[in-house]
Order: C-alpha cells, then sequence, then structure tokens
C-alpha cells in the first residue's frame, strides 16, 4: 500500500471538522481570502485550468475550461449551480464532504463563484439528504458571520450569497438540464442541448453546474498551486478521487486514492478483499451506468483513460463489487428496473426501451425466456444509445449489454434451465 497525502480526507473524521472554527484552524477559509486579495477571477480560471481538474461527478470535463465557455458582456447574472444531488447506485462520496466537511464544500463554492463572477449560487441537494442538507445551511451561515458569505466580502465590493435547495429525490434531476429546470419550480424533465447551460442555463441566464467533489478540491488548488495538484495521479486525471466501495466486500466504504491507482490494490488493500473468502466474478467501477468488468480486469488503473481503455468508465467511480455466487441475469434486472423506474418519459427509446428491457429480462429471470430474447435485448440497447434527450437512456444500456456480452454464459442457462446458474443466486447486498 503506497504512501500518500489525503486532501479532502485529510480532516474529514476530525472533531467537530463541521464547525467553522476548526475548519479554519485547520487552514479553511485561506484560500478563498487568497483567491480575492490576490488573484482575478481570470486567475483562479487559469490555475484551475492548469492543474487539470476534472469534474469528479462523471463525465470527467475539464473543470476550468468549463468555467471558460461562459459567454461574456451578455449584461445576464452569471449563476454557479452546485450538483448535490449524488443519486447513481453505488454512490455516496459527496454526502460523506457534506456532511462531515461542509465548510470545505462552501469554500470551494466560494472560490467558483468568485472565479465566474456570480453574486448567488444555488446547491441543488438531494432531497433525502437532510442531515447534509442542514450541515450546508448551518455552515452557510456560520461563513456569513465570519463574512465569507454575503455583500462586500473582504472589503473587495464582492457579493455572493449561497442558497441551499433541496430537491425531490429523482434521479433524473442529477442530470444538468432536468436539475435547473427542477431548481426553476418545474418538473425535472431535461432539456434538449444546445444550447448548453454555461449559455442558456439557470432562467436563461449563463450557468456553471459543478459537482461537490469537483469544488472540494479548490482550496487545497488555490492554496498548494496547480502544479502541485497537476504531479498527484496520472497526467491526465490529475490529483485524488474518492472511490465508493459497496457490494461484496469486506470494507465497504469512502476511500481517498490518488487517480490511477490499480483496481486490485483498491479491492485488497483498502477493500479488505472480497466479502466471506469468495472470489471475484465482476466489478462495476464507476457507478451502475457503466459497464462491467471481469475479474480478469482487476489489475486496471483507475483513471479516465485506463478504464476506457479497458471497456468502462470511471464515471462517479462508485465501484460495486460482485462476487463469483451472485447471478449476473438478476444483477442486471436489478439496474434495469432502477432505470425504467426512474426514466422521465419524454422520449420514446428511453420511455419504452427500459420497459421492454425490464419486461424481457423479467421473464428469463422467472423461466420463460427464449433465446432470441437476447438479441432482442441487444438490439433495445442499440436503439436507446445516442437517441434520448439526456444521458439516463444511454445509462440503462450498459448494465444490460456488458452482461450479456461478458456473461452470456449464464442468461442461456437461465433460458435453456429456467433457473440460475449452479452456485450462483440473486443478489444478496447489504
Ligand atoms: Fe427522460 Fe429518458 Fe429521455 Fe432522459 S433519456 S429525457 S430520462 S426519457
Amino acid at each position: 500500500m503506497a504512501e500518500f497525502e489525503k486532501i479532502l480526507f485529510k480532516y474529514i473524521d476530525f472533531p467537530e471538522q463541521d464547525r467553522i472554527d476548526t475548519y479554519m484552524k485547520n487552514g479553511g477559509y485561506a484560500a478563498f481570502r487568497k483567491a480575492v486579495t490576490t488573484m482575478t477571477p481570470e486567475e483562479v480560471t487559469d490555475v484551475v485550468i492548469k492543474s487539470g481538474l476534472r469534474g469528479r461527478g462523471g463525465a470527467g470535463f475539464p473543470a476550468g475550461r468549463k468555467w471558460s465557455f461562459l459567454p461574456k458582456g451578455t449584461g445576464k447574472p452569471v449563476y454557479l449551480t452546485v450538483n448535490a444531488d449524488e443519486s447513481e447506485p453505488g454512490t455516496f462520496k459527496d454526502r460523506e464532504l457534506m456532511e462531515k466537511d461542509p465548510h470545505m464544500v462552501i469554500e470551494g463554492t466560494l472560490i467558483a463563484a468568485y472565479a465566474i463572477k456570480c453574486k448567488i449560487a444555488f446547491i441543488y441537494i438531494r432531497g433525502e439528504f437532510t442531515f447534509a442538507a442542514r450541515q450546508l445551511t448551518r455552515a452557510i451561515e456560520e461563513a456569513r458571520a465570519k463574512g465569507f458569505v454575503g455583500k462586500n466580502i473582504s472589503g473587495k465590493g464582492i457579493d455572493i450569497d449561497i442558497v441551499v435547495h433541496r430537491g425531490g429525490g429523482a434521479y433524473i434531476c442529477g442530470e444538468e438540464t432536468a436539475l435547473l429546470t427542477s431548481l426553476e419550480g418545474g418538473m425535472g424533465y431535461p432539456r434538449v442541448k444546445p444550447p448548453f447551460p454555461a449559455v442558456a442555463g439557470l432562467y436563461g441566464c449563463p450557468t456553471i453546474i459543478n459537482n461537490v467533489e469537483t469544488l472540494a478540491n479548490l482550496p487545497h488548488i488555490i492554496n498548494r498551486g496547480a502544479e502541485w495538484f497537476a504531479s498527484i495521479g496520472t497526467p491526465k486525471s490529475t490529483g485524488t478521487k474518492i472511490f465508493c466501495l459497496s457490494g461484496h466486500i469486506n470494507k465497504p466504504g469512502n476511500y481517498e486514492l490518488p487517480m490511477g491507482v490499480p483496481l486490485r490494490e483498491v479491492l485488497y488493500d483498502y477493500g479488505g478483499g472480497i466479502k466471506d473468502g469468495h472470489n471475484l466474478k465482476a466489478v462495476i467501477p464507476g457507478g451502475s451506468s457503466v459497464p462491467v468488468l471481469t475479474a480478469d480486469k482487476i489489475d486496471v488503473h483507475m483513471d479516465f483513460e485506463s478504464l476506457a481503455e479497458a471497456g468502462s468508465m470511471l464515471g462517479s467511480a462508485g465501484v460495486i463489487v460482485i462476487d463469483e455466487t451472485m447471478c449476473m441475469v438478476r444483477a442486471a434486472l436489478n439496474l434495469a428496473q432502477f432505470y425504467q423506474h426512474e426514466s422521465c418519459g419524454q422520449c420514446t427509446p428511453c420511455r419504452q426501451g427500459t420497459y421492454w428491457m425490464l419486461v424481457i429480462l423479467n421473464r428469463i429471470e422467472h423461466g420463460e425466456g427464449r433465446m432470441e430474447d437476447l438479441d432482442t435485448l441487444l438490439d433495445i440497447c442499440d436503439n436507446i444509445e445516442g437517441n434520448t434527450i439526456c444521458p439516463l437512456g444511454d445509462a440503462a444500456v450498459p448494465s444490460v449489454r456488458s452482461t450479456i456480452k461478458q456473461f452470456r454464459d449464464e442468461y442461456e442457462y437461465h433460458i435453456t434451465n429456467k433457473a440460475c446458474l449452479p452456485g450462483t443466486t440473486a443478489p444478496r447486498f447489504e
């Protein structure tokens, strides 16, 4: 297990780290103060671009470059929206950051707001995250009392306010345009892009949407510099990443590790190995929306490029571990149920495709499948992918397609014998 310095989790379990006095004793708000007193907004953006920081919500788009897409001189207000709607199955890192170190999220939000010249930032938080919402709201009031939030910050004529907005708990509201529609008071329906939010986002104004973990990195980048951050991880995937370990693993939880750490190390050195001494069968490395990796890919490095080369994606880094006792048909059905339930129904390929995937997987699971169902499922995948308004449709495809391609024998056994492959059963996640 290689030694490295934690960045985001350095003080995560420090007593009263969620209080502003403790946060400031541990160096908190020094970066925001440095930014507003010694740097221009353009210089802050430049440092973030040079750091190579990429979005931690799933897409991995470079954060500073995203900011630079904002049109200039529109005369409209610019908004920052923090995507705290963490809903991807297997992903629970933002929640821990918000609950235990809310000021780091607030400080990152303030730095981003300063960089893009935004006066009101919204934190759109998943409805079920009651405690995290309370922690953020209290942290904002503490920061306001110290003069970091509000009018004329540091006597520099800078005004930034932060509003916490609780969503209703729909997965689709983690999609940026659905999030904005919901924030405006509408049903959380995604919008067709373009126009992208940077051009026409919240209330039709230029808007940047950043993930919680992305923003939490900003105080550290401003304090310690772009070169320091870029020296961690790999050349194209810089910094650390919080990996969320779940499924058949001895020590589930969040682990902050450098980008590019081998999957084997994540599972065995940090996660304590596979539960009950079973063998590893598969891993979903980036939340439920990415293709399954078979156990022979265990030496893949956990960064954007290496996982793409291995046929999957880093996504949200929700690492779901599947052992040899798991029925892959049942696993795919489990995820298909989720996506069918969460489809907003606006576009036919997603609405009908997720419905029929669920129907067919259900009949295979219940011993009524036909061999031609497998080609029908793959055909449905092809017809959803790339043909929908938002990425939810695409997200429903990998779990079905990759399990059919890599575990076709289990599907065929199910169809022929009307039962799970011997030795495999329904999920027993705890
Ligand atoms: Fe709605 Fe699905 Fe279309 Fe997204 S892809 S807009 S969730 S129907």
